[in-house]
């Protein structure tokens, strides 16, 4: 990697699983090079939970499926220039929004909470209670792409992108060379 300008890049994960800030780490020794060029501010990566500046670029693994993921998301799109999304259930919901094909009954979302805490084969909940404490966060009727809540400007697919795709994309973008994705470097295993 040539010279960089020096960047600060932020991370969020909301409805996803951490493969893909996993898959960040995956970037291995090439680790060291990035970090000569960039400073990583709010993200699970530094447990800075709140912005500190703007930031250049801010990257979203998960969608939304609940009010604080929309409150992040929404954050990240004030506080960052280039918002990128990566991996599926940042870009289409993935895992998460299976739920959304639940539309059987009346009231799907209660539908999908009865089936994960009290009618679920494996469930064992002695309580046959709801969890519905004040402090949790309230769910969206549907699990949505981050670009379906604000206005993305890349996205990386992949479940989860491996490391290269990840440092080359990132490498692109901090030297204004991002030219996209060739389709057979995409990995959804
Ligand atoms: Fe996890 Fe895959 Fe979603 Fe990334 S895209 S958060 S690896 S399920």
């Amino acid at each position: 990697m040539g010279e960089l300008p020096k960047a600060r890049i932020a991370t969020a994960s909301l409805a996803g699983c951490f493969g893909c800030h996993m898959a960040l780490l995956d970037i291995d020794e090439r680790l060291i090079e990035l970090l000569k060029h960039v400073e990583f501010d709010r993200s699970p990566l530094t447990d800075i939970k709140r912005f500190t500046r703007r930031c250049d670029i801010g990257i979203i693994e998960g969608g939304c499926c609940n009010e604080e993921n929309v409150h992040v998301l929404q954050d990240f799109r004030r506080n960052c220039d280039v918002l990128i999304g990566i991996g599926q259930c940042a870009i289409m919901g993935g895992l998460p929004a299976m739920r959304n094909a639940i539309m059987h009954s009346d009231a799907p979302l209660r539908e999908c909470l009865e089936e994960a805490y009290i009618n679920g084969r494996y469930i064992r909940n002695m309580t046959h209670n709801i969890p519905n404490d004040p402090a949790l966060p309230l769910l969206l009727d549907e699990v949505y792409a981050c670009s379906e809540v604000v206005e993305m400007d890349f996205q990386i697919p992949g479940c989860a992108p491996t490391g290269d795709v990840i440092f080359e994309t990132l490498s692109g973008l901090l030297a204004g060379k991002f030219r996209g994705f060739e389709r057979q470097r995409i990995r959804f295993d």
